[in-house]
């Protein structure tokens, strides 16, 4: 059995113990299933019998009452079952964060109680025109008393066609002002058999072997308001509100297969023998082992970490998207060189390692592309780290050895008047700490201690004369600037720009 983190509960750590046994003993059923690519019906019955889909949902609704880390410690242990892996995230994805969060007391006996029960469940975003892009799908919602009327087309959906419940998001303003603020969108819950709503296509995928994958048709079909979660105009912000717990999600899921994959690596190279040896003990393999374990207990890492900040009600996009990001990188790579080390038999469908290359390529692209995720860690790390990645000190030069060095001393120019002649002998010092960079006009005003308006104004005149070199945004503003090569040869003697390390011979200078 995995660790159980130190910070679960005892109830989170006795359900992954009984779950964690569960699973070991149905695996062959599921396997048995992925081999006939048949859809697991009766495992999933079952499982939902057990109620170990409730996980996650308050017990108030039938559920288990584990929180989101109760959520991702089931999704990591089904995981293991593949099929039944992804349909319990899909159906989690499909409506828990969404109707917990902001469906009514009516929608949440019905639909999450259901959840609880093992009830299947899919989410309806992504269209044949819009992908990544989500903000611009075209399904159509138009309301006509106290139905709404949908149209349109979904695609890429997992488990279209065994769900019951489908968690779709459509559009129900053409207003561009609500566009702009994207108050354009509403969810939805649609159920299966609803007139107009049909299945027009199964994906055959790189991997998915017996996951259903569908592309959906929606001919008007007719849907009760009483089934739309929260207010209409509402969707975007609910869609964005969960996000954080699907990534969570999918990167939990991944786990389970990685460990699978691992388990068989290991006990293949610790049984096959070559050149009098077994292959485990080849220090490469040895290396390459040590690589998995450290991905894999990192993945798992990052991951419950981030279950755990949802759980005490912290919004950390970072932390969710990195752990999708991480884990479904971490685990074709574990892939890939688990195949390369099992040599032939890695790439047989008889092991389940080539199974995870395959499932990790998808791993990369559903819930969020990777580049979209680093899209995120991008825009959204630097708020989080706003106060680490400012620098506490400024640089100056080391008076005896003259490099650059950090200090915590006021710089000389503070207070000093903003002119031309002041401002070309910051620009002749910095060109000595930083040879290739502009400085930001923060910079300069934190050098002076002046106003940036000062700053510009002396910077503007420089550049007219030919000494200075700005730096503007598209409309125009000056962000930053440097000194010119004429800048710098007025600021000072050649000479004064001159540093050769000590073992460098006199002879050898010119
Ligand atoms: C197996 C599988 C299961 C899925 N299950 C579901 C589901 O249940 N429900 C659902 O609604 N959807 C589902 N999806 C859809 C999935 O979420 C989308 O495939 C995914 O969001 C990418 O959209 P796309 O395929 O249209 O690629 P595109 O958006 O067309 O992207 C193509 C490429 O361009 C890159 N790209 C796009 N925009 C940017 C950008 N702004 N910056 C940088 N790079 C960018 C992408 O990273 C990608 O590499 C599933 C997909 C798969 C493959």
């Amino acid at each position: 059995m995995v660790d159980a983190f130190p910070w679960w509960t005892d109830a989170q750590k006795s359900f992954q113990k009984e779950l964690s046994e569960y699973v070991s003993k149905v695996l062959p059923r599921a396997e048995e299933a992925y081999w006939e690519r048949r859809f697991p019906w009766d495992l999933i019955k079952e499982i939902g019998k057990k109620g170990y889909f409730g996980a996650g949902v308050p017990k108030e609704y039938g559920g288990l009452g584990l929180g989101i880390t109760g959520c991702c410690i089931a999704a990591e242990q089904l995981g293991r079952l593949y099929c039944i892996g992804h349909m319990f995230v899909t159906s989690h994805i499909g409506g828990y964060h969404q109707i917990l969060f902001h469906g009514t007391e009516e929608q949440k006996k019905k639909w999450l109680s259901g959840l609880a029960k093992g009830v299947l469940g899919a989410v309806c975003i992504t269209e044949p025109y819009y992908g990544s892009d989500a903000a611009g799908i075209e399904t159509v919602a138009v309301r006509e008393g106290d139905e709404y009327v949908i149209t349109g087309k979904k695609r890429f959906i997992t488990a279209g066609g065994v769900a019951d419940r489908y968690l779709l998001y459509a559009r129900t303003s053409d207003d561009p002002e609500d566009r702009r603020r994207y108050r354009h969108l509403s969810a939805f819950v649609l159920e299966k058999g609803m007139p107009g709503f049909s299945l027009e296509k199964i994906n055959e995928l790189i991997g998915f072997e017996n996951v259903p994958n569908a592309y959906l048709h929606l001919d008007h079909v007719r849907v009760p308001v009483e089934n739309r979660i929260g207010n209409e105009g509402d969707g975007w912000n609910i869609m964005m509100g969960g996000l954080n717990f699907e990534r969570t999600l999918c990167a939990a899921v991944t786990l389970g297969g990685m460990l699978e994959a691992l388990r068989c690596i290991y006990n293949y190279l610790q049984r096959r023998v070559q050149f009098g040896m077994r292959t485990i003990d080849f220090v490469n393999n040895q290396f390459a082992i040590a690589d998995m374990i450290a991905d894999y207990r990192i993945a798992r890492l990052v991951t419950y970490y981030s279950a755990y900040t949802m759980d005490i009600g912290l919004n950390m996009p970072v932390e969710a998207a990195a752990s999708k990001m991480f884990t479904s990188d971490a685990s074709l790579r574990m892939g890939i060189n688990g195949v390369q080390i099992m040599g032939g038999d890695g790439l047989t469908k008889f092991y389940p390692v080539e199974r995870l290359v395959r499932e990790s390529k998808i791993g990369q692209i559903i819930a969020g592309t990777n580049e979209i995720m680093k899209v995120i860690i991008y825009r959204m790390g630097p708020l989080a780290m706003y106060e680490d990645l400012i620098y506490p000190w400024r640089f100056t030069l080391h008076p005896r050895l003259q490099v650059p060095m950090p200090t915590f001393e006021k710089s000389p120019f503070a207070g000093q008047e903003v002119n031309e002649a002041n401002m070309l002998k910051l620009f002749a010092l910095n060109y000595r700490i930083n040879p290739g960079l502009y400085m930001t006009i923060e910079d300069i005003a934190k050098e002076f201690e002046a106003p940036q308006e000062k700053i510009i104004e002396v910077l503007q005149a420089m550049e007219a004369k030919g000494l200075a070199s700005l730096y503007k945004d598209r409309r125009g503003r000056i962000l930053m600037a440097r000194p010119t090569y004429k800048a710098l040869m007025q600021a000072a003697p050649p000479e004064y720009y001159r540093w050769f390390p000590e073992w460098y011979r006199d002879e050898d200078k010119f």
